[in-house]
């Protein structure tokens, strides 16, 4: 049997095969190859021929089938029997958490209104990230919070506002120097790391900013203190600006405000923002 062939409909309990499939145990998609055998997933590695990840995958990737198989993984409701923070857990079937779920919703709808509750999720794993939006919006809250406010939506909506578009590096055409600011690609983006080291090798150099000591392949490594990269930020910036090497017919084409950014920039001196 071709162990490449195309994705079975049903896989069942005597069938091999080897599966193109994409991770989703983060938003990168790097692509696997699943090996199935009786019906189970035996084996995860990584897609030589995926476009991006050529094969690479992090650590969580690689442990795909620990998560899968592990015996503490939440298989099933469970109800806390004891007070709150005793680890008390009791087994309940899904109609009766799915009841008492409606019925906690309804209670505080009825109490204090629908926006009174807040529906919060993690990270959408391969499924729509759209379901719980709708759900929210059906029961009449505006109110969903995502892990994002805390990752990629303020990347993404710097970047944009910023440059109009969510920018993405371009190593193919290595630059001089690559920041990598709170980024750790080499543990969590493979395909980035790969692209990365390319520039590397062809004579770009690094520099880390992370409170950890995340690559040591790094030229320059700064570590501040967790929560001050913002005063590094404007203290580099005021070095910039001090020292003459911004480029001033890009700001007078395309922002606003540079006279008052050099204004808030004067506290910001190497000695209040070194880290
Ligand atoms: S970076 Fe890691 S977790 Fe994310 S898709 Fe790739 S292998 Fe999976």
């Amino acid at each position: 049997m071709d162990p490449f062939q195309p994705l079975p409909s049903k896989i069942d309990g005597r069938q091999t095969a080897v599966i193109k499939s994409t991770c989703r145990l983060c938003y990168n998609g790097c692509g696997v190859l699943v090996r199935v055998e009786k019906g189970r997933p035996i084996s995860v590695t990584g897609d030589p021929e995926h476009p991006l990840s050529k094969g690479a995958l992090c650590p969580r990737g690689r442990s795909a089938l620990e998560l899968l198989n592990h015996p503490d993984r939440l298989r099933y409701p469970l109800k806390r029997s004891g007070p709150r923070g005793s680890g008390r857990w009791e087994r309940i079937t899904w109609d009766v958490a799915l009841d008492e779920i409606v019925r906690g919703l309804n209670r505080a709808r009825d109490r204090h209104g629908p926006q009174s509750v807040v529906f919060m999720r993690g990270g959408s794993k391969g499924t729509s990230d759209d379901h719980l939006s709708r759900l929210a919006n059906i029961f009449g809250t505006p109110n969903v919070s995502t892990t994002s406010s805390i990752c990629y939506s303020p990347c993404s909506l710097a970047s944009k506002h910023t440059y109009g578009f969510m920018a993405y590096p371009d190593m193919a055409h290595p630059p001089c120097c690559i920041v990598l600011w709170g980024f750790n690609p080499r543990k969590t983006h493979p395909s980035m790391y790969r692209e990365l080291s390319q520039a590397m090798a062809a004579g770009a150099r690094l520099l880390s900013i992370d409170p950890y000591a995340t690559d040591e392949k790094a030229d320059l490594q700064l570590r501040p203190r967790p929560g001050s990269d913002g005063a590094l930020a404007l203290g580099l910036a005021r070095i910039i600006i001090e020292e003459g090497l911004e480029d001033q017919s890009f700001i007078r084409k395309w922002t606003v405000g540079f006279r008052r950014l050099c204004n808030h920039l004067e506290p910001y001196t190497p000695d209040r923002s070194s880290p």
